[in-house]
C-alpha cells in the first residue's frame, strides 16, 4: 500500500540517534505523537541500523497509529493542567500575545492566561510556568520529607529532563523533574525517599535498597509505579512514553 510506505518514510527520516555509554542493547523509544528515538551503545556499528528499524517497523507503526487517534497524545497546548501532586487544577486561556513578547499571568484562582503568538511559544511559556510552580512547592515538601526521615541533603534544583524523575549528586544535591507535578502525591513522596537515600548510598547496592525499605516498606510497588509513570505526563511536555522490546 502506497500510503503505508510513505508513512514509513516519514518516521524513518525523522529518527534520532542517541549514543549512551551505559546502554548494553539497542532500544527504540517513541515520543508521541511521532518522534522515534534509537538509543545505541557506545560501540554500536551504525550499518546495522536499517535492519533493526526494519525489524521493529510493525511495532513502531502500530504505536504511531495508536497515538494518532488519542487526544491525550496531541501536541496542542492543553486547556487544563491537572497537577495531581499538589491537587491543583488550572484552566488555561490563550491569547495571541503582544508582538514578540510572551507573557503568563494568573488573574484568579486556578486561572492561567498565556499570551504568546504560536503554539510552540505557548508550550514554552507553560513549561516555564510549571517549572516556577514546581520551584515553589517541591523544595519545601522535600525539606519536610528529609526531616521526617532524618536524611539531610545539601541543595535542590528543578529541571525538565526527559528521562529522569530525579537524581542526587555526590555532594547530596537533589535534582527534581518538574513533571513530578503530574504524578500522585504518594508517588512523588516516594521519589523523594529514593533520592534522599542516595545521600547515604550513591548507587543501587543492597545497602541502598535496605535503607529505602527501612524508610518505605512498600518501595517495590512504588518503583514499579514510577517506571510506568511517564504515561501520566501529558505529551505536549515530551516525555518518553514507551520503550520497545529489544
Ligand atoms: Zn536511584
Amino acid at each position: 500500500m502506497q500510503n503505508r510506505n510513505s508513512n514509513s518514510q516519514i518516521w524513518r527520516e525523522a529518527v534520532t540517534l542517541r549514543r549512551n555509554r551505559r546502554a548494553k542493547y539497542v532500544r527504540l523509544r517513541i515520543y508521541p505523537p511521532g518522534q522515534v528515538e534509537v538509543v545505541i551503545p557506545h560501540n554500536f556499528d551504525e550499518r546495522a541500523l536499517p535492519q533493526i528499524l526494519e525489524q521493529h517497523t510493525p511495532w513502531v507503526e502500530e504505536r504511531l497509529r495508536h497515538y494518532s487517534t488519542q487526544e491525550r497524545f496531541q501536541l496542542a497546548p492543553p486547556q487544563w493542567l491537572n497537577l495531581e501532586a499538589i491537587e491543583e487544577r488550572w484552566r488555561v486561556e490563550y491569547q495571541p500575545g503582544n508582538g514578540q513578547r510572551s507573557s503568563c499571568r494568573t488573574p484568579g484562582e486556578g486561572e492561567l492566561v498565556i499570551a504568546a503568538p504560536t503554539p510552540e511559544q505557548q508550550r514554552e511559556m507553560l513549561k516555564r510556568w510549571l517549572a516556577r510552580r514546581a520551584k515553589e512547592v517541591l523544595p519545601p515538601w522535600l525539606e519536610q520529607t528529609s526531616r521526617e526521615l532524618s536524611l539531610p541533603f545539601s541543595g535542590v534544583s528543578i529541571r525538565g529532563q526527559r528521562t529522569r524523575w530525579g537524581s542526587c549528586s555526590s555532594r547530596g544535591a537533589i535534582n527534581l523533574n518538574y513533571a513530578l507535578l503530574f504524578l500522585q502525591p504518594d508517588l512523588v513522596r516516594y521519589l523523594f525517599v529514593h533520592e534522599l537515600c542516595h545521600t547515604v548510598h550513591l548507587n543501587h547496592s543492597r545497602k541502598f535498597w535496605a535503607l529505602v525499605k527501612e524508610k518505605e516498606p512498600h518501595y517495590r510497588s512504588y518503583e514499579q509505579a514510577l517506571k510506568q509513570a511517564s504515561a501520566q505526563v501529558p505529551t505536549w511536555l515530551y516525555m518518553p512514553f514507551q520503550i520497545a522490546p529489544s
